[in-house]
């Protein structure tokens, strides 16, 4: 409907606006673009799992008696991993589908900065399970205004993220600060760290720089493409600093209009 108007209106302002238009034009064609890869890839991502898990079906169908049971309880084990990649990457769709037309109305509750923190960090720590250290820096307490769903989702993200882009034993640092200009929550780590030229594109839906070792994680690519969204929506900003092979850092900026002192 969209393009028709864009139509009327080209040959109404034909001549001065022609430019303006055109400018139009070729960001539909390039939204169109988008959610045409974006189906791509949801279907590309959907057929792997799919096909693994009814490989193993007809196979075992077909010829369960050359099988041990040790075989088969290998099969059904990793199909049941298949399948519950497939759950996650619906939910995570789920997830960015809501965020994209949730109401703002659920953006005003009151979020304790400090509770969040402990509450990521002991989530962090069974993620982990005893492969990093993951250590916890609070400098300031504070209550945003906020969802606490979302927020929680968008931290608990990031923090997952770090356990699962750093190496065993490496160290993992959860914080919150708050200075004049707003507050700030941070996950620091020092695992493999991302070259310079991925960053502008990582909270791109399904953008990996390593595609296998993302899915070898339970990854599904929409991650930070959630967390944007929730930022944008809280008036926040992310910022990612980082280098190949020493580690990165990530952090949620929020403006003061977000942040309520407590007494
Ligand atoms: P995924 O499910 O693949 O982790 P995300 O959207 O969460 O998807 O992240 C996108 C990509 O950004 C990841 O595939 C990974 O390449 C990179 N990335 C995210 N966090 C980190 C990190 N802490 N260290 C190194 N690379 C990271």
């Amino acid at each position: 409907r969209r393009e028709r108007t864009l139509q009327v209106q080209i040959i109404r302002f034909a001549g001065s606006r022609r430019m303006v238009l055109s400018r139009d034009i070729s960001k539909l064609q390039r939204l169109e673009n988008m959610r045409r890869d974006f189906v791509a890839n949801v279907s590309h991502e959907m057929r792997t799992p799919l096909t693994v898990v009814g490989g193993f079906l007809e196979t075992l169908t077909e010829s369960l008696d050359d099988f041990s049971r040790e075989d088969v309880l290998r099969f059904l084990s990793l199909a049941s991993e298949q399948s519950s990649r497939m759950q996650h990457l619906i939910e995570d769709l789920l997830a960015l589908s809501a965020l994209e037309t949730g109401a703002p109305a659920a953006l005003e509750e009151a979020v304790d900065a400090q509770e969040l923190m402990h509450a990521v960090h002991r989530e962090t720590e069974l993620l982990s399970a005893g492969r990093h250290t993951v250590s916890l820096k609070l400098e300031g307490d504070g209550t945003l205004r906020g969802s606490p769903k979302e927020l929680h989702s968008a931290f608990s993200n990031l923090a997952s993220n770090a356990v699962r882009y750093t190496p065993e034993g490496g160290h993992i640092e959860l914080g919150w600060r708050q200075d004049a200009e707003g507050g700030e929550y941070w996950v620091k780590d020092d695992g493999i760290g991302i070259e310079p030229e991925h960053i502008p594109r990582l909270t791109e839906r399904f953008y990996r720089v390593d595609r296998g070792r993302s899915r070898e994680t339970g990854g599904t690519g929409l991650g930070l493409a959630i967390v944007k969204h929730v930022l944008t929506r809280h008036q926040a900003e992310l910022h990612v600093t980082s280098e190949s092979g020493k580690g990165s850092r990530f952090a949620m900026r929020f403006p003061l209009s977000r942040i309520s002192q407590e007494a």
